[in-house]
C-alpha cells in the first residue's frame, strides 16, 4: 500500500517564499510509486489554501485569501500516514504545528514538540548548548518590554559585548530581521527592526575574525548520523537575506576547506548538539569556525533547513551518497518509525 503524505509548505512566517521553493522540489522528488503526496500550501494569513489556491501558489509564489484555519485543517488531517511541515519559522518550525500533529496522532517528519520549540528559539538553544559545554559567541537576551521601558538599559548591555555585534529576532530564520552592527549609532535602527519581529531579542558579540561558516546535516532519530561538512563562501558582510537567496552570490563548498581534525570536531559538536536539544529526523547545524584562532563555535541549529535540490543539507547528504530522493524517503521513513 501506497503511503499517504500530506506535503505542507509556505506558512505564515518571514520565510514563507522559502518554503514554497523547497516544496517544489520535495514534490517532485517524492518517489510515487510508494507515496500518495498531497501539497497544502498555508498561507501568510494562516489559511489552509484548498487544491487550487494550494496549485497557484505552488507555481506563482502568490497566493490567494481565503481557506480555512489551519488550527481547524491540522486537528482533522487523520487518514494521512505522514505529515512532512516543510515549513520555516514560527508557526512551523517551532513545535506549533507540531503540537497539534501530536494531539491528532499524526507521524511527522523533523522534530517534535519540545526540539522544534527549543533550536528555534537562539536564546534557549544557546542555553541548552552551554548547559552541555558546547562552544558559542557570548550573547545577552532582550525582551521587548524592556526595549520600550528602558531603552538605556538594552543599549547597554549590547555595549558591554562590543562592535560590531548582531541583533537577530530569537525565533527566525533566514536572516530576516539580523543586522550586524558596527557603531552604537546603529543600535536603535537594529532592535527596532528585531522587536518588530519578534518579543525576544538576541545580541550576540562577533568572533574576534570573520569566521568561515561550515554547516553539517543530521539524520536519524536516535540513532543519528552526520554529514560531510560543507563550507558557505560569499563578498557581503555577512550571510544575510539577498546573498543567501540571489543566484551567484554564494558559494558553497563541499568538503569544507579545513582541516580533517577540525571537520570531525564539527561533526561530533553538531550530533552532541542535536541530542542535547532533542531532535529527530533531520537538522542542520551551523557553525563559525575562526581560522587564525582555531575557534569553532556553534551558531545554531535548524530543525527544518532549506529543501531545495541545491540547498546546503540535501547537498552535503549528497556528498555522502544519498541522493535527494533517497534522502527525502529516509526522512517519511524515520517519521514512521517507532521510538
Ligand atoms: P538560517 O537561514 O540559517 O536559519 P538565521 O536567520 O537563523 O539563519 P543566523 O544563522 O543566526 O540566522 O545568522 C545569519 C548570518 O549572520 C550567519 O550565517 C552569519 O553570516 C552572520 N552572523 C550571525 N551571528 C554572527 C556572529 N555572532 N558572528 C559573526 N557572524 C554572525
Ligand atoms: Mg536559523
Ligand atoms: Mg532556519
Ligand atoms: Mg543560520
Amino acid at each position: 500500500m501506497k503511503k499517504r503524505i500530506l506535503l505542507l509548505a509556505g506558512g505564515q512566517s518571514g520565510e514563507h517564499e522559502v518554503s514554497l521553493m523547497s516544496a517544489r522540489s520535495v514534490l517532485a522528488a517524492l518517489p510515487r510509486d510508494q507515496f500518495d503526496v498531497t501539497p497544502v500550501v498555508i498561507s501568510k494569513q494562516g489559511r489552509w489554501l484548498p487544491p487550487t489556491g494550494t496549485q497557484k501558489a505552488l507555481e506563482t509564489g502568490e497566493a490567494p485569501g481565503g481557506g480555512d484555519l489551519v488550527l481547524h485543517r491540522v486537528a482533522s488531517a487523520e487518514g494521512y500516514d505522514a505529515v512532512f511541515p516543510l515549513l520555516h519559522g514560527p508557526m512551523g518550525e517551532d513545535g506549533t504545528i507540531q503540537g497539534l500533529l501530536t494531539l491528532a496522532g499524526i507521524p511527522f517528519v523533523g522534530s517534535g514538540v519540545l526540539g522544534s520549540a527549543v533550536s528555534m528559539d537562539k536564546v534557549m538553544t544557546k542555553q541548552v548548548l552551554a548547559s552541555a559545554g558546547i562552544a558559542q559567541v557570548e550573547w545577552r537576551l532582550a525582551l521587548r518590554r524592556e526595549w520600550r521601558s528602558q531603552p538605556e538599559v538594552v543599549t547597554a548591555r549590547a555595549t558591554e559585548l562590543g562592535f560590531p555585534l548582531f541583533v537577530k529576532p530569537a525565533n527566525l530564520g533566514s536572516s530576516v530581521g539580523i543586522s550586524k552592527v558596527s557603531h552604537t549609532d546603529d543600535l536603535q535602527a537594529a532592535l527596532d527592526l528585531a522587536f518588530s519581529l519578534d518579543r525576544r531579542v538576541i545580541l550576540e558579540a562577533m568572533t574576534s575574525h570573520k569566521p568561515r561558516e561550515v554547516e553539517v546535516g543530521i539524520l536519524g532519530n536516535d540513532a543519528p548520523v552526520a554529514s560531510p561538512v560543507g563550507e558557505l563562501s560569499f563578498d557581503s558582510e555577512f550571510y544575510d537575506y539577498e546573498t543567501k537567496y540571489t543566484e551567484g552570490r554564494a558559494q558553497m563548498h563541499i568538503p569544507a576547506r579545513m582541516p580533517r581534525d577540525m571537520s570531525e570536531r564539527v561533526r561530533e559538536m553538531a550530533l552532541q548538539a542535536f541530542r542535547a536539544l532533542d531532535c529527530a529526523g533531520l537538522a542542520r547545524v551551523d557553525f563559525f569556525y575562526v581560522e587564525e584562532t582555531g575557534e569553532l563555535f556553534l551558531n545554531e541549529v535548524n530543525t527544518m533547513p532549506g529543501f531545495t535540490t541545491t540547498s546546503m543539507y540535501p547537498k552535503l547528504f549528497e556528498a555522502a551518497g544519498i541522493g535527494y530522493s533517497e534522502l527525502v524517503t529516509r526522512l517519511v521513513t524515520l517519521a514512521l518509525e517507532e521510538r
